[in-house]
C-alpha cells in the first residue's frame, strides 16, 4: 500500500499507576519531545489504566482520529499487562511467536542467572505481521505496525530505561520519514515579569498561528515558546526569526536569554568573560552552586562555594561582623552584602553572589516572614543588592525562587555594560 503523508499523532500511556499519581508520566514527555523535533505533531496525550475496555476504546479512538497512535507500558509477562493482547483484539489481528524473540528471552535469563518461567514467553508473542522491535534492557519486545487503512501504531515497554533506547535506535528509524516536515520551537526566557503581564504584553502575537506563540510560567520567571512548522527546518526557523525579534524588543528589559536557562546563560558569560564566581548561600544551602555545577563545563568558572547557614558559620567562613548580624540580624541587605564581599575575598573569584533568607515553612525563632529573601552580588567594583518577599510559607517554592534570583544576579551583574 502506498503511504501517505502521516502526520497527526497520539500517544497512549497505559497504567494504572499513572492514573494514581504513583510515578510521573516520564514517558509521554520524552516521545513528545522526540516527535517533536522529527516534525511529528502530538495532538494528544491520553493516559488509561490496566482496564481491557477502555484500553480498547481509548486506543480504538486515537486511531480514529490520527496516523500514528503510539502506546507506552503494558508489555510485561504479569496479567495486568494487557496492551498488546487487547490491541490485536482491536484490530483483528492474531498473535504470533517470534522465534527470534524466544531466543532473546532464553538468552537473557541464562545472562541474569535467573529461572525462566512460561509467564515469560508470553513476551515471545507478537501482532502478527508486525516489526518486532527487540528489547536490549528488558524481555518485553515492542512493535511496529501497519494497519489496512496504512496507519502506523507502534507499541513500546513501561519503563523508560528499556522505551527510550527502543524508540531512537529501532521506532525512530522506522517514523522517519512519516513527518510532513519541520517543528522548531524557541523560547524566549524572561525574568522579574510575571505569566499575565507577559501574556498581556504579548497579546497580539499570542493569536498567531504559524509560529504559535504561547505564555509559560515557571517558579520564579516566565517564558514564550515561540513554535513554527514548515516543510524544512531552513524554513521553520525563517518563521521564527522575525516573530523572535520583534518580542525580544518589545519584552527587552525581562528577557534574560534565548533557549537557555538561567544557569546556562550565566556559564555561558562567564566563560566568554573569563570569570570566576563563588557562592554564599544560607538559604538555599547548596542550590545555586548545585544548578551551576549540574551543566557540564562548570569547572573552567567555579571553583568552590560556602553553605553558611548558621550564624557563627556565616562569621568563620566568610567574616560577617557579629554586630551586622546582631544589629540586623542574618536575614538582612547588611549581611547578604558582607556574605557575598566574604565569599569573595575567601574565594578569589571575580564574582560572588549571595542569598539569605527564611525558607519557611515558619518564621523558625526570626521576626521576618517566611519568604523574605536578600541577595547580592559583587564583583569588587560594584554590587547589586536584591530583596525578595514571596509571601508564601512554601519552603521547596521559596528556595527555587531565591536560587533563581541569585543566577539572575548575576547575570545582571555579568551583563552591566
Ligand atoms: P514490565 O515488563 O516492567 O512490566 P511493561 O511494559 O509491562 O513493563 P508497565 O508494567 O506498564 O510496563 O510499567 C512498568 C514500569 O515502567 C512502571 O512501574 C513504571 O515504573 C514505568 N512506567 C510505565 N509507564 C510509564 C510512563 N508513562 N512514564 C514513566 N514511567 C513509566
Ligand atoms: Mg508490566
Amino acid at each position: 500500500m502506498q503511504a501517505r503523508e502521516l502526520k497527526i499523532c497520539e500517544i497512549l500511556t497505559v497504567g494504572t499507576e499513572l492514573l494514581l499519581g504513583e510515578i510521573l508520566n516520564t514517558n509521554a514527555r520524552f516521545l513528545c519531545k522526540e516527535l517533536a523535533a522529527m516534525g511529528i505533531g502530538v495532538q494528544r496525550v491520553l493516559t488509561v489504566g490496566d482496564n481491557p475496555a477502555r484500553l480498547r476504546e481509548d486506543f480504538l479512538q486515537a486511531l480514529g482520529r490520527s496516523d500514528i497512535v503510539l502506546c507506552s507500558g503494558g508489555l510485561g509477562p504479569t496479567p495486568d499487562d494487557l496492551t498488546k493482547e487487547v490491541v490485536c483484539e482491536a484490530l483483528g489481528l492474531p498473535l504470533a511467536e517470534d522465534a527470534a524473540q524466544r531466543q532473546a528471552i532464553k538468552a537473557f535469563f541464562a545472562r541474569h542467572g535467573a529461572p525462566c518461567s512460561n509467564n515469560n514467553f508470553k513476551q515471545a508473542l507478537v501482532p502478527q505481521g508486525c516489526t518486532v522491535l527487540y528489547n536490549e534492557n528488558g524481555t518485553a519486545p515492542g512493535c511496529c505496525l501497519r494497519t489496512d487503512e496504512g496507519k502506523i501504531v507502534a507499541l513500546l515497554p513501561g519503563p523508560p530505561r528499556e522505551l527510550q533506547p527502543m524508540f531512537i535506535g529501532a521506532l525512530r528509524p522506522l517514523l522517519r520519514g512519516k513527518s510532513s516536515g519541520a517543528i522548531v520551537s524557541h523560547h524566549l526566557r524572561t525574568y522579574g515579569i510575571g505569566e499575565s503581564r507577559l501574556a498581556a504584553l504579548a497579546a497580539p502575537w499570542l493569536a498567531c498561528q504559524n509560529p504559535t506563540v504561547a505564555p509559560y510560567a515557571k517558579d520564579g520567571e516566565a517564558y514564550l515558546r515561540i513554535t513554527a512548522a514548515a516543510p524544512t527546518n531552513e524554513a521553520a526557523e525563517a518563521l521564527c526569526a522575525p516573530v523572535l525579534a520583534e518580542l525580544q524588543n518589545l519584552l527587552k528589559a525581562f528577557v534574560y536569554s534565548v533557549d537557555k536557562n538561567l544557569s546556562a546563560s550565566v556559564l555561558h558569560l562567564l566563560k566568554s568573560q573569563a570569570k570566576t564566581i563563588s557562592f554564599a548561600e544560607s538559604c538555599t544551602g547548596g542550590a545555586v552552586a548545585k544548578s551551576l555545577t549540574d551543566l557540564p563545563g562548570a569547572s573552567e568558572v567555579f571553583g568552590y562555594g560556602f553553605v553558611c547557614y548558621a550564624n557563627e558559620a556565616k562569621q568563620r567562613l566568610l567574616g560577617v561582623a557579629p554586630t551586622t548580624l546582631a544589629t540586623h540580624g542574618a536575614v538582612s541587605a547588611e549581611c547578604a552584602e558582607a556574605m557575598a564581599h566574604g565569599a569573595r575575598a575567601q574565594s578569589g573569584a571575580d564574582l560572588a553572589v549571595s542569598v539569605t533568607g527564611v525558607a519557611g515553612p515558619s518564621a523558625q525563632g526570626t521576626n521576618k516572614p517566611a519568604g523574605l529573601v536578600y541577595l547580592a552580588a559583587t564583583n569588587g567594583n560594584q554590587t547589586l543588592h536584591r530583596q525578595l518577599n514571596t509571601g508564601r510559607d512554601d519552603r521547596d517554592y521559596n528556595r527555587t525562587v531565591a536560587t533563581k534570583a541569585a543566577l539572575h544576579l548575576a547575570w545582571q551583574l555579568l551583563t552591566i555594560s
